[in-house]
């Protein structure tokens, strides 16, 4: 259906409670990028929530794929989405009385930064806001408890900058609204260990910096390094990799993209024109019907 006609009960807990995990795979030039990798962070986070709906990853899969041919899109943004319903008539809101399942769709692709944002670099911020600790929510299981992203963007448009980086409650940094943070110290690519999604776009840098020799690591990143580190970048599948320029008002690179960052930006693009993890849409069954596996 038309993806402005898709509903859900306002009453289920997937709406009410944030009872609700999703994953989002892009597609790109008529491909999905690292397909299997969403499908099984997606898995793992609904076994997580025990959450079971009836289709298979195979079915997920075929699911998705037909959205895509069907829309017609070559380049998309394609989300899956696993709500808990509301109980049946009654019995209580204990998470075993009620069924789960999946709300799937297909659009044209969407980036966090905007053409000036790539140009210029992400102008960052990070907010008083602090990110929910992850014995409260587990940020490996993809969720929609935004409500310490929003106060760090309504904070982030207070002070004119693009997007907020949050600590958690040790001063680390964890993650940006919808993004994965990365610094760069004396050439050394350093990623938060802990409090962060294991973003599918941050396993594409780790490689790619593998295979340039560029040493990384994977650890705690106090605020006030991050703040005075050579460079700052940001990794998503809604945008790929995303260079920043300032943190907190500090200018770094000349108010430009910083050269690694660039450069793995650059990298990153060039290897999904070549087809680096891809996974064609077979687009025959927009017409055929046939999805199933
Ligand atoms: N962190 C958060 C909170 C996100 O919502 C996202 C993506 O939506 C990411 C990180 C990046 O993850 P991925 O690269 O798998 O898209």
């Amino acid at each position: 259906m038309p993806v402005t006609d898709a509903a859900i009960p306002v009453t289920d807990s997937g709406y009410r409670r944030s009872d609700v995990t999703y994953d989002v795979v892009g597609v790109w030039q008529g491909a999905f990028f690292r397909l299997d990798d969403h499908i099984n962070r997606f898995r793992t986070s609904m076994n997580s929530l025990r959450m079971t709906p009836p289709e298979s990853d195979a079915q997920i899969k075929a699911i998705l794929n037909r959205l895509v041919a069907m829309a017609c899109l070559r380049e998309a943004y394609v989300a899956m989405d696993c709500l808990r319903a509301a109980p049946p008539p009654g019995k209580t809101r204990h998470p075993s009385n009620c069924r789960s399942y999946l709300s799937c769709y297909a659009i044209p692709w969407v980036s966090v930064a905007t053409p000036e944002m790539f140009a210029r670099g992400l102008h960052l911020i990070i907010p008083k806001a602090r990110r929910i600790p992850t014995e409260s929510v587990d940020p490996t299981v993809k969720n929609f408890h935004w409500g310490d992203f929003t106060r760090g963007l309504i904070e982030a448009e207070d002070t004119g900058a693009d997007y907020p980086v949050l600590l958690d409650f040790d001063d680390n940094v964890t993650e940006g609204s919808g993004f994965n943070v990365f610094c760069i110290i004396d050439g050394k690519v350093i990623c938060p260990a802990r409090g962060a999604l294991e973003g599918v776009t941050r396993a594409s840098v780790l490689e790619m910096c593998a295979e340039l020799g560029i040493p990384t690591e994977v650890r705690d990143i106090h605020a006030d390094e991050f703040r005075d580190s050579d460079e700052i970048f940001a990794s998503t599948t809604a945008g790929g990799i995303m260079p920043a320029s300032r943190i907190d008002g500090r200018i770094m690179n000349n108010d430009r993209p910083g050269p690694i960052s660039a450069r793995l930006k650059d990298l990153f693009w060039a290897k999904r024109a070549e087809g680096w993890h891809a996974t064609s849409v077979d687009y025959s069954v927009a017409t055929t019907g046939d999805s199933a596996p």
